[in-house]
């Protein structure tokens, strides 16, 4: 799969922090209840920190629980790639930017009470917050 926004290991390495790199370009996940914007509730958009595309708006955040910021749906279907991840031996499906294939998280099904029953769980320094002016 090849990407809007393509940069080498070395580009992606001066540009993010080490935290930043490991969640994003190796797919770490950042320890739960620690993330800056997991309490965020402004309105705003949420974007790619590692290219600013835009991934979700704050109206679809809500509280799961699980430690981790969640969505239940991007801001546009196209703007996330969704790929099966059979790691940890689990099956699960991963959320990439679809706009640079940086990693963000996984998405699971089960938001319940959610408009699309999804819950977009997502690493906090994955991402980035614009709230509306
Ligand atoms: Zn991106």
């Amino acid at each position: 799969m090849s990407y809007p926004v393509h940069k080498s290991d070395a580009e992606w390495r001066a540009e993010l922090g080490e935290e930043q790199y490991s969640v994003l370009r190796e797919a770490a996940t950042e320890r739960p209840w620690t993330g800056e914007l997991l309490d965020e509730e402004r309105s705003g958009v949420y974007h790619c920190a590692a290219c600013d595309a835009e991934l979700f708006k704050s109206g679809t955040k809500f509280d799961s629980g699980c430690g981790w910021p969640s969505f239940y749906e991007s801001v546009r279907p196209e703007a996330v790639e969704l790929i099966e991840d059979r790691t940890l031996g689990m099956v699960r499906t991963e959320v990439r930017c679809a706009n640079c294939g940086s990693h963000l998280g996984h998405v699971f099904p089960d938001g319940f009470g959610t408009p699309t029953g999804d819950r977009y769980c997502m690493n906090s320094i994955a991402l980035g917050f614009t709230p509306e002016s």
